[in-house]
């Protein structure tokens, strides 16, 4: 396999999953942006034919540094043409891209279009591209296996079942550390508030989501283009307790859910050995001590992001992209101190209000509306 993405949350719980496995998945490949330490690292454990360091600077001191220490073997590709390359290797069956952000559909494409199957971290792919990576997909007659849990325990509770036997799906959402504050409290809440998840460890950028349920948005379009479901067959439902990972209604009133801890190397593992079940020491679901499973509808009131999203994905075209765009930018203004929690929704629906939706983009399109959606976004953030 090829692990684009490895030293950041997904990538280092996809770590623990290769170790666990004991030479069951080899490591052909390994991508980082620039997390020079943890890659050299990788190196001396893996031992990986080729690496790739996307900031070019990070590519030029991880070599000094294998020069120093005589590491030899592992090839160091660098930049954005390092990843695509690193993402067709001929010896990789398998690519799990778990790159935040737009940076990893380029690489996804090349792993598509060499015949890959892509276990696929990284939501936005399909959030940005969705109609372009699935129609490379079937032409390739290749897989995706999602590896976000939601997706995942829809794809499990699937299986073969086809759309025609679909009549809901429902994705779970936590509801993030302000699901029962009030809209008057959660205007002056502070970026320490707004990370502290309750039930899953993510990165910083995916938590901020979590708690403006714009993740569940951006996971609303990502199964759209999965399960190909219109988006009136795409509901979310608040599930505090993050036990059941997401539910499938089938036609005849049958509703079938997959549960587990919350624990990234459940799905990751599941995506990197499908079909096959391989054992895992993870901690063991304790139902009796959980005691009781809450689920209750989310407030698009409070959670303006979620419904932006599910209008986005309805608009569909370059939509979506300059939604995920408004927002990235909008979280980083929001980690860094210079807008408010409330901000947030409020720089995306300027953005997408400014926006002219360009139907079938083609890639370049795709990259130019989120180039324009970034400009656009810190545009807002320099007037207020
Ligand atoms: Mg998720």
């Amino acid at each position: 396999m090829v692990l684009l993405g490895a030293t950041g949350s997904v990538g280092r719980s996809t770590v623990q999953v290769i170790r666990e496995m004991e030479g069951g998945l080899v490591l052909q490949g390994l991508a980082a942006h620039s997390n020079v330490d943890a890659m050299f690292k990788l190196i001396q454990e893996f031992h990986p034919p080729a690496v790739c360091m996307v900031a070019p600077e990070a590519a030029r001191a991880l070599r000094d540094r294998m020069q120093d220490a005589g590491v030899e073997g592992s090839r160091v590709l660098d930049g954005p043409e390092g990843l695509v390359e690193l993402a067709a290797l001929p010896e990789a069956d398998i690519v799990l891209c778990a790159i935040v952000g737009i940076g990893g559909l380029p690489a996804v494409l090349s792993a598509v279009d060499a015949g890959k199957d892509v276990a696929l971290a990284s939501k936005e792919v399909l959030v940005c591209a969705g109609d372009l990576v699935m129609r490379a997909v079937a032409a390739r007659g290749v897989r995706i296996i999602p590896v976000d849990s939601e997706h995942s325990a829809v794809f499990q509770c699937i299986q073969h079942r086809g759309e025609s036997e679909i009549r809901k799906i429902y994705l779970t959402a936590s509801g993030g550390p302000f699901r029962t504050m009030s809209g008057e409290r959660m205007r002056q809440v502070t970026v320490e508030d707004a990370l502290r998840h309750p039930s899953w460890n993510m990165g910083p950028k995916i938590t901020i989501d979590s708690a403006t349920l714009m993740n569940k948005g951006l996971e609303v379009i990502e199964a759209h283009h999965l399960f190909r479901l219109p988006f009136d067959r795409i509901g979310v439902i608040v599930h505090p307790q993050s036990v059941i990972h997401s539910l499938v209604e089938l036609v005849d009133g049958a509703v079938l859910a997959q549960l587990g801890v919350p624990d990234m190397r459940h799905p990751i593992q599941y995506a990197l050995t499908y079909p096959h079940r391989h054992p895992a020491s993870l901690p063991a679901l304790d139902l009796a001590s959980i005691g009781a499973l809450e689920f209750e509808p989310p407030d698009i009131e409070r959670f303006p992001c979620l419904g932006a999203a599910y209008q986005a994905g309805r608009a569909g075209g370059t939509a979506p992209a300059v939604l995920n765009a408004a927002n990235e930018v909008a979280v980083g203004a929001f980690l860094g101190s210079r807008i408010t929690f409330a901000g947030i929704p409020q720089i995306v629906d300027r953005v997408m209000q400014a926006h002219e939706v360009t139907t079938g983009p083609n890639l370049e399109e795709i990259l130019r509306a989120d180039d324009w959606a970034r400009k656009e976004a810190t545009k807002w953030l320099l007037k207020d």
